[in-house]
């Protein structure tokens, strides 16, 4: 017998999820240098993280002998006052990744359902099926969240709505008036995620104080993480704002040391750091400029993006891909969300947009002459 035939049958339906491609196994793969390699494939800061972020993981390291504080609490402090709300209605995570599980720990079951979107993050539906929980996979409409229909799809046995706001990988945005007029159309007895890993690269005319929303609705839950703007993929760090009896539920199935010292007290600086996420915003706003004026150079279509990334239509993404990484360059293909014929693109700093747009330029016009 296999050692995965005593397995969760659940556990066994699950599409393992498939990372963007790191820049040491492209080198090691293809035999070439790491220095020759960009990597635009996971939606990380371009940038880097912040130079405070850094001195504090310095000052860190002198106490790795110890435990973290499992209650985080300085770093939940830090985020209490930052959005004016009780510190009770904070809990960190190893990612905003490790909140959507404990969400799911805590709330779904076999038995019962939840409802996400044709071309959502994929740890939806991995979140999901590893509780054993019924996913409800709602078709996108201009390929993102169909709110109506979404909300349509509830049923009795439904406990949990996940939405991307913007969505990944799709980029796609839904104004904040629709979102708002679906949360009083969703049942109190169904805890709707809102996922805002990327609401801080919105265009400023676009954003809405959601934080607000929570006193409205007790079954609303905003993820947020340092990965994207802040700079801190490697860290391992998010956060939840929710109603406290959630936070309390998220906390009985926390690990209880999830949250490494390292990353928060990195994350704590990163949040009064101001300066790095305004540079962050700058370059992503110049570099989505310089990236959908190439593709409509090449002639592609492309879904307007209101994240740090941009999903295009090659025609055949794993092809391009794979063409795009024989020149040292790794984007996502994103064939496993429904999307075969585009790849989803991270906006780089100025140079590494320009050579992926040179890249992608040969690779079409080698494809269109063979
Ligand atoms: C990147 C991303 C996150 C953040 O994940 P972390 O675990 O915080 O790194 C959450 N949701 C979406 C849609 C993302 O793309």
């Amino acid at each position: 017998m296999h050692p995965s035939a005593t397995a969760l049958p659940y556990v066994r339906s699950i599409a393992p999820y498939q990372p963007g491609k790191p820049i040491s196994e492209v080198a090691r793969e293809l035999g070439m240098a790491e220095r020759d390699i960009i990597k635009l494939a996971s939606n990380e800061n371009p940038l880097g993280c912040g130079e405070p972020a850094k001195a504090a993981m310095r000052r860190a390291i002198e106490e790795v002998h110890l435990y973290p504080d499992g209650a985080s609490y300085d770093l939940r402090a830090a985020l209490a006052a930052k959005w004016g709300v009780a510190m009770d209605a904070v809990t960190v995570g190893n990612g905003s990744n490790d909140l959507l599980d404990y969400l799911a720990m805590a709330y779904l079951a076999p038995g019962v359902s939840a409802v996400y979107s044709q071309h959502c993050f994929a740890v939806y539906p991995i979140t999901v099926l590893a509780r054993g929980a019924h996913g409800i996979k709602v078709p996108a409409r201009d390929y993102g969240n169909d709110l109506d229909a979404m909300a349509r799809a509830i049923r009795a046995d439904t406990r949990m709505v996940f939405l991307a706001n913007p969505n990944n990988p799709t980029g796609t945005f839904t104004p904040y008036p629709a979102v708002h007029d679906f949360m009083k159309r969703v049942p109190e007895s169904v805890i709707v995620v809102l996922d805002e890993a990327y609401n801080d690269f919105l265009p400023h005319e676009l954003r809405t104080d959601t934080v607000a929303w929570l006193k409205e609705f007790p079954n609303l839950v905003l993820t947020r993480t340092f990965c994207k703007i802040y700079g801190l993929a490697g860290l391992r760090v998010g956060y939840m704002l929710a109603h406290p009896e959630v936070c309390d539920m998220v906390n009985r199935v926390r690990a209880p040391f999830n949250v490494n010292a390292i990353a928060q007290a990195a994350a704590i600086a990163a949040l009064g750091d101001e300066e790095f996420v305004r540079r962050t915003f700058e370059n992503n706003r110049a570099g989505m400029a310089q990236l959908t004026a190439g593709f409509d150079a090449l002639g592609l279509p492309y879904i307007p993006s209101s994240g740090n990334f941009v999903t295009v239509d090659v025609g055949d993404g794993p092809a391009v891909f794979n063409a795009l990484l024989a020149r040292g360059v790794i984007v996502r293909p994103i064939v496993g969300y429904e999307l075969p014929r585009h790849v989803r693109v991270t906006i780089g700093l100025p140079e590494e947009n320009a050579r992926f747009l040179a890249a992608l330029g040969e690779v079409l016009k080698a494809r269109r002459s063979s």
